[in-house]
Order: C-alpha cells, then structure tokens, then sequence
C-alpha cells in the first residue's frame, strides 16, 4: 500500500499541473498512512516531473518526520493539524489554482453559486482568515474555519486546501471549487446581482451525492 500511496502522490501532482491547477513545484499533496498514525507528503521545492517515490517525506501526526531524506512540504502544519481534527479526511491537495485564489482575496466564504459546491459536503466552502504560508497559525485558521463538515477551505489571499477518502476525490473537488470561483468571478464582472442556489436546495444536493456515482 505505501508504494501505491507514493505513486498517487506523484501522478496526481502531475495530474495537477497538467490540468493548470498548479505550476512547476507550485501546490502539495499528502495521503494518510494506513494506520492512520501519519502521512506520507511531497517535498518542498521539487518540480513533479522530477519525483521519485523516495523523495517523498513520512511525518507523523504532529509532523515529526520518520522517513525520507528530503524536507517535507513547508506546508506539513497544515497537512498535520487537519488529519488530527478529521479523522474522516485520508487525502489532501493544496494549490494556487487561478479562481480560487483571486476569489479569496474577497473576504467571503464561497457561497451556492453551482450544486457542485455540495462536493464539499457544505452549502458553501469556508474562508480561512489569512495566516502567513507554513506557519503553524496557518494550520489553525484553516482547521477552525474547516469546522466538521467541510471537505475544503479557501486560504484567504491564498488558495485552496481541499481533502476526500483519497486523492481521486481530492482532485476531483479541487476541480469543481475551482470551477465554482471561476463562475463566481466571472459573474461578478457583470455587476450585476448574483443569484445562489437556495439552502434547502443545496441540501437535497447534499444528500443526492452521497449517493452518486458507481
Ligand atoms: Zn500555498
């Protein structure tokens, strides 16, 4: 299992700069252990195309490193702090995507704009209030305003932490929230009024993709 978790890693890095998600060794990705007591993490600096699997770093929970030579992701606090608050979250992507990012500088959470929100498990994705990058107090912002239902948050002035069962899901909601702030954006250009999809709506969603798929 731990050589599939290293490849995950490397192929949806890849997957995330293929996709313009992220650039160069822009953005990282971590998968729990399977006995749950830590994670494995890309490394801090390194291009995605240039990985090998032992490049990647194994931390425990509080971010001890305990295997591996390179220097973890300076984002591991963040990585750490939200699999010790959500035991149900096993993968985690972090990027600057394009939309996110501009939309974070808003001051807002990113409402009901499309149902594809729900991915986050939520009528809408928190704002993480802004927090220097690799910083411990980064860490806390992110999982407050994560709460206990959200699988994403949005890093004010930042971008996207975004998580799932495994990495198929984290990218697969780094996708959709990305292509909600793209709409939000785009829509705000107009100036004209923004019109979100009511809450109960959105929890009939909620429910419905808990049940989606194959
Ligand atoms: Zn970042």
């Amino acid at each position: 299992m731990e050589t599939k978790d290293r490849n995950d890693l490397i192929q949806y890095g890849l997957a995330l700069v293929k996709e313009g998600l992220t650039f160069g060794s822009g953005g990282n990705l971590s998968v729990r252990s399977d006995d749950s007591k830590g994670f494995f993490i890309t490394p801090s600096g390194m291009a995605y195309d240039c990985l090998k699997k032992s490049d990647l770093v194994r931390m425990d929970l509080e971010g001890n490193i305990i295997g591996g030579l390179r220097k973890p992701s300076s984002e591991w606090h963040m990585h750490a702090a939200i699999y010790r608050a959500r035991p149900d979250i096993r993968a985690l992507i972090h990027c600057h995507s394009h939309y996110i990012s501009a939309f974070s500088t808003l001051g807002e959470d990113l409402g009901p704009i499309s149902y594809l929100i729900a991915s986050a498990g939520t009528a809408s994705v928190p704002l993480a209030p802004y927090e220097t990058f690799g910083t411990d107090a980064l860490a806390q912002s992110a999982v407050k305003a994560m709460g206990e239902r959200s699988k994403a948050v949005i890093l004010a002035n930042h971008g996207l932490i975004a998580g799932g069962r495994n990495l198929k899901e984290a990218l697969s909601l780094t996708r959709d929230l990305e292509f909600c702030a793209f709409m939000y954006m785009t829509a705000l250009a107009t100036q004209k009024p923004i019109q979100m999809i009511p809450e109960e709506k959105m929890n009939e969603v909620i429910e419905k993709l808990k049940t989606y798929g194959q």
